[in-house]
C-alpha cells in the first residue's frame, strides 16, 4: 500500500494525489506550494533546459498553427516578411509596391477596403504581425481578382511573436468588395464584388 506512494517532495499531481488514504502528516491540507517561479501551476518542469525547450516547443506549435513560421517569430529586430520576401513596416512592405491582383508595380493610392480593415483590427492586438495591406493597380484588376482574393478576407490568426506567445484569432472582414482611395480619403465599393462573410 505504501509501496508507491511518490515522496511529498514531488510537486503536487491531482492525478497522484489519493487524500482520501491514510496519511499520517496532518497539518498541510491542500497542495503544496512550489517556489519555483517558472511553475506556472500547470507545468511541472524538472529545469530551466526542460522549461525551455518545452515552452519552446508549445510556442513552435502555435506558430504553425496560426500560419507562421517557428524559426522566424516577428520582432522589431526581425519583422515579419511580405509576399515577396521584404520587411513589413505596418503592413506594408519595404520597397516598390507590387498589385496585389497581378504583380504589377504600382502606387498605394487604392487600397483593399476589407484587408486594411482587418490589418487594422490585428495591430491593436499584435505590434509585429505578419499581415501584408494589399494595394491595387485599380478597380478593374480587384473586380477580376476578387473571387480569389476575397478568400483572404475570412477569419485570420496571428501567430505568436517574440514579446507575446500568445497566437491570436481575428473575425472575418465584412461588406462588399471596396477601394480606399487614399489620395481622396474615400471609399469606392467596387462593382461585381459581393460580400463573402
Ligand atoms: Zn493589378
Ligand atoms: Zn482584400
Amino acid at each position: 500500500m505504501s509501496s508507491s506512494k511518490p515522496s511529498r517532495r514531488v510537486q503536487f499531481d491531482p492525478a497522484l494525489d489519493d487524500s482520501s488514504a491514510d496519511d499520517s502528516s496532518d497539518d498541510d491540507a491542500g497542495p503544496p506550494r512550489s517556489s519555483d517561479p517558472l511553475d506556472d501551476g500547470k507545468g511541472h518542469y524538472e529545469s530551466w533546459e526542460d522549461f525551455w525547450r518545452r515552452t519552446s516547443a508549445l510556442n513552435a506549435k502555435k506558430a504553425r498553427e496560426a500560419g507562421g513560421d517557428p524559426n522566424s517569430e516577428p520582432s522589431a529586430a526581425t519583422p515579419a516578411l511580405g509576399r515577396h520576401g521584404r520587411p513589413l513596416d505596418r503592413g506594408v512592405p519595404e520597397g516598390p509596391i507590387r498589385c496585389f491582383g497581378c504583380d504589377a508595380p504600382c502606387s498605394t493610392k487604392w487600397e483593399c477596403c476589407q484587408c486594411l480593415e482587418i490589418f487594422k483590427r490585428r495591430s491593436v492586438d499584435v505590434p509585429f504581425d505578419t499581415w501584408e495591406r494589399a494595394f491595387w493597380c485599380g478597380a478593374a484588376c480587384y473586380r477580376d481578382k476578387y473571387a480569389e482574393h476575397a478568400k483572404r478576407h475570412g477569419p485570420s490568426a496571428a501567430p505568436p511573436t517574440r514579446l507575446d506567445g500568445r497566437s491570436h484569432a481575428f473575425e472575418p472582414a465584412e461588406g462588399d468588395g471596396a477601394l480606399w482611395d487614399s489620395e481622396r480619403l474615400k471609399r469606392e465599393t467596387v462593382p461585381d464584388c459581393p460580400a463573402m462573410f
